[in-house]
């Protein structure tokens, strides 16, 4: 059982409609702290301005609830209970970044993307965000800083030492991350001045008491990275665990260009939810094929260790079965 006050989290970005995807990973989040008795935070990770668009929230929310999923914090706004977001909380980044630079944990960078590719040896990270940064501004003399300030605002990178960060996850069991030599100094700040996605969940994450974080696996090279903004803020890191990704028949993770899976269009379509709550539990051996079930109903029998750690593939003929 959770500590009193124990919270896990499900945070969405909304930068496009809900797909069986994304849904799968909120109710896994949902299912591992209601089976632990922990309350559920709700946090619209909004930070990303031109990419998130405006009436994504709304709906997401208006899903999620479809589903049967429900949180139990947020901002009183006096309606239906509001999820916490991002683009309210800038202060509180701005307080932990002051406290990095403070301590000498970060230093500005102005290299342009291109400049960075150019003079990166490793062509790419372990994920899809480019090169690793091969420490150009590491060393910049104060009056360096100086003049290229004046032409330029920069970003800000959290110095990585070198070595592995190892952690135990949830699902994946002991995993371990050279950051320095996959990824190298990462941006916690950009240059127009949003706090990059690393710092604010973790800032967040933090600040929100969750003692266990669970969300998809594609997000595991990343959390060695927060594990570095934890220790540098002498922040207590929570527990992860990564769930596997869902993966269209054709092999690739689930995207928008899925457009048929998106859970709008199968709520349209005359999908029953509990039907939907079904596949995306079996597709985590959580219940057979073709079951109907509610959430809660999933609570009793849940345990994040059954869930195996190979990606799992949506067939079409499933949805067929969902939304004739
Ligand atoms: N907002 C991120 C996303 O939707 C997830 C962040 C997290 O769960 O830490 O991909």
């Amino acid at each position: 059982p959770a500590p009193p006050g124990a919270r896990g989290r499900f945070a969405p970005s909304p930068t496009g409609p809900l797909h069986l995807g994304n849904a799968r990973t909120a109710l896994l989040a949902w299912l591992a702290a209601r089976s632990r008795g922990a309350a559920l935070v709700l946090r619209v990770e909004d930070l990303d301005g031109p990419r998130v668009r405006p009436g994504l929230e709304a709906r997401l929310l208006e899903e999620l609830r479809w589903l049967g999923l429900d949180w139990d914090e947020g901002p009183d706004r006096g309606g239906p209970r509001a999820p916490y977001r991002q683009s309210e909380r800038l202060g509180r980044y701005r307080d932990a970044l002051d406290q990095l630079r403070a301590s000498g944990a970060l230093y500005p960078c102005f290299c342009s993307r291109a400049e960075i590719a150019a003079a990166s040896q490793a062509p790419h990270g372990p994920s899809d965000e480019g090169p690793r940064y091969p420490g150009t501004c590491r060393a910049l003399s104060p009056a360096e800083v100086a003049a290229r300030s004046a032409r330029r605002a920069p970003a800000w990178r959290l110095r990585v030492a070198p070595g592995a960060i190892a952690f135990d996850d949830g699902v994946h069991g002991r995993r371990a991350f050279d950051v320095a030599a996959e990824t190298g100094d990462f941006v916690v700040a950009r240059a127009d001045g949003v706090p990059a996605y690393q710092l604010a969940v973790v800032v967040d994450d933090a600040a929100m008491g969750i003692e266990e974080v669970v969300r998809g696996d594609d997000l595991l090279p990343s959390t060695a990275r927060q594990l570095l903004v934890y220790r540098a803020l002498g922040l207590a890191p929570p527990r992860f665990a990564h769930v596997p990704l869902v993966l269209g028949e054709d092999g690739a993770r689930l995207a928008k260009r899925h457009g048929a899976l998106s859970l709008g269009e199968l709520r349209e379509r005359g999908a029953d939810p509990r039907a939907v709550v079904g596949l995306l539990a079996s597709l985590s051996g959580l219940a057979p094929a073709g079951a109907q079930v509610s959430p809660a109903e999933l609570v009793p029998g849940f345990a994040l260790g059954r869930l195996g750690t190979a990606p799992v593939v949506l067939r079409a003929s499933a949805l067929d079965a969902l939304a004739p």
